[in-house]
């Protein structure tokens, strides 16, 4: 039976499964070797049991991120922070800059009229680990395709990840 892997978008601008995507012609050999569950590239609703790797795209920002966080570790093997909002906050975060959430809805009072079913937002945001055990940190804004190769090829072979330098650094 092949692994069964997932990916999950959380409080984040998409960019990291943007750069999933730039992993190109190796996503053919990737869905070969594995089953992909659950992720925005499917339409699949809820988040399955027994997922080998999941990769965690984006920060913790509203009550909903963190629901499908906790179902993503209790249904997950191996979780992989996936990206600078989800390692450390980074852009998602700076909303933690605007103070108090209160002043936060006051500024967003068009909108829960426009939309009454956003989310609740957590007083803070933050990334994955205040939260969960996180297995590995795969970071960048985005992090680019050859790093997430090299991260999920070892993982998934049941190696730990050995980046170059170049690899190592940011970008
Ligand atoms: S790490 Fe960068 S690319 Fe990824 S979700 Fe955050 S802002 Fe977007």
């Amino acid at each position: 039976m092949k692994p069964r892997l997932a990916t999950m978008w959380l409080g984040g601008c998409s960019g990291c499964h943007m750069s999933f995507l730039d992993l190109d012609e190796y996503l053919i050999d990737l869905f070969d070797k594995v089953d992909l569950v659950y992720g925005p590239l499917l339409d699949v609703k809820e988040f399955p049991d027994n997922v080998d790797v999941v990769l965690v795209e984006g920060a913790v920002a509203n009550r909903d991120n963190l629901e499908m966080l906790h179902k993503a570790r209790q249904r997950s093997k191996i979780l992989i922070s996936f990206g600078d909002c989800a390692v450390t906050g980074n852009v998602t975060s700076l909303r933690n800059l605007c103070g108090p959430l209160d002043d936060i809805y006051q500024g967003l009072s068009p909108l829960k009229d426009f939309d009454p079913i956003l989310p609740p937002l957590l007083p803070q945001v933050h990334p994955l680990h205040h939260y969960v055990k996180v297995d590995y940190y795969l970071v960048g804004c985005p992090p680019d395709a050859e790093r997430i190769r090299t991260v999920v090829e070892a993982v998934l072979e049941g190696r730990e990840p050995q980046l170059t330098p170049r690899q190592r650094s940011f970008g």
